[in-house]
């Protein structure tokens, strides 16, 4: 049995699939290969796993969005549960272009809500956001909380992914469970994300965009932790109990949040990167852009008694190593 995991040459799902291609579990991996940032980083994602997994990886290029290439890719595949880890991911881009986030995150969330209630799946766990907590000044967020104010169009369509799946599981008694990632950072990051851009600016003595004044706070989360959590709640599906819960769904639908559960400024983290850099940053203050949030921050007290999920990384101990791949990655000497 193989184990679907979409966004493959993204960021985490490539992460993700690595860990169960090493535990020995069979993966067939989809992305479409979008352009939203640097193709060929997708492609070194994917030529990684392949040289270093054989078989045991099968890797497709389709857009989920399209639900006939879908069935067709997946005809001879015995799918037994779905990480759906692939979207047009970014706050600012949604201002941009709106409708790249209404196909792959509306759309193709659909699909995925298809596919899972054909095969049939003992389990489908997708990607949500902290973003969807829009401008909550009650901190830590905890899941419980309301979510009904997104501020960006991208925390809509995660909202509209929540929802979507609570309606299916209720309705086809499919096993799911949605994720509220926190600011992931780590080796094989994302291009467009704060951590990345500051990285290659201050190594190329450029000025980094330093919003809010530097006031924000981020509950930046590993990547080895996400993983971790990412796979224990995959092998620990909620019971179908018919049971009503708190909020009244009667689903076997959870939500979590999965993050560090540690905000930390911005600043703080700039001077972590001056430390692994080893030079010092010119920072440009900006204002706060239109979608961002102030401060992040996940009370993870759920998932931490559901599944044990305790993060061991602080950035202190992540940003290093993220610097250290990011030379590796680009050929820069130390
Ligand atoms: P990513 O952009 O690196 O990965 C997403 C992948 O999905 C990309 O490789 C892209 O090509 C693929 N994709 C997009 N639309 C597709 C489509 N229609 N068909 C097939 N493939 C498609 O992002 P990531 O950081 O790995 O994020 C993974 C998930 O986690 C996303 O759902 C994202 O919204 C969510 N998330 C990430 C973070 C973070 O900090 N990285 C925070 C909150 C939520």
């Amino acid at each position: 049995m193989t184990i679907l995991v979409t966004g493959a040459a993204g960021f985490i799902g490539m992460q993700v699939a690595d860990r169960l291609l090493e535990d020995g579990r069979a993966v067939i991996g989809i992305d479409n290969m979008n352009d939203y940032y640097a193709v060929s980083l997708k492609q070194d994602r994917i030529a990684d796993l392949s040289r270093r997994h054989g078989k045991l990886f099968t890797f497709t290029e389709l857009d989920f969005a399209d639900m006939g290439a879908l069935k067709d890719a997946l005809t001879d595949h015995p799918v037994e549960a779905i990480i759906h880890l692939g979207a047009q991911a970014g706050v600012r881009y949604s201002l941009i272009n709106p409708h790249a986030y209404v196909r792959s995150n509306l759309a193709g969330h659909v699909n995925m809500l298809e596919l899972a209630r054909e095969r049939r799946v003992r389990h489908l766990v997708y990607a949500s956001s902290s973003s969807v907590y829009g401008g909550n000044d009650i901190l830590p967020f905890r899941v419980e909380d309301r979510a009904d104010h997104p501020v960006s169009l991208y925390a809509a369509t995660k909202r509209a992914d929540e929802l979507m799946s609570e309606t299916y599981a209720h309705l086809f008694r499919v096993p799911m469970t949605g994720l509220r990632f926190f600011t992931v950072y780590g080796p094989w990051g994302r291009p467009d994300m704060a951590m990345w851009i500051f990285t290659s600016k201050i190594l190329a003595g450029e000025p980094i965009p330093v919003f809010n004044h530097g006031r924000m706070q981020r509950d930046f989360t590993y990547i080895d932790d996400i993983v971790t959590g990412v796979i224990a709640c995959l092998d620990n599906a909620p019971h179908d109990d018919g049971a009503v819960k708190a909020g009244g769904s009667r689903a076997p639908h959870r939500l979590y949040n999965i993050g560090n559960n540690r905000p930390e400024e911005l600043m703080h983290l700039i001077a972590l990167l001056e430390e692994a850099c080893g030079r010092k940053a010119q920072m440009d203050f900006q204002p706060m852009q239109p979608g961002d949030v102030p401060a992040t921050y996940a009370d993870i007290s759920a998932i931490a008694r559901d599944v044990g999920f305790a993060p061991a990384t602080g950035i202190e101990l992540g940003v290093p190593r993220f610097v250290s791949w990011y030379r590796d990655y680009h050929g820069i000497g130390k």
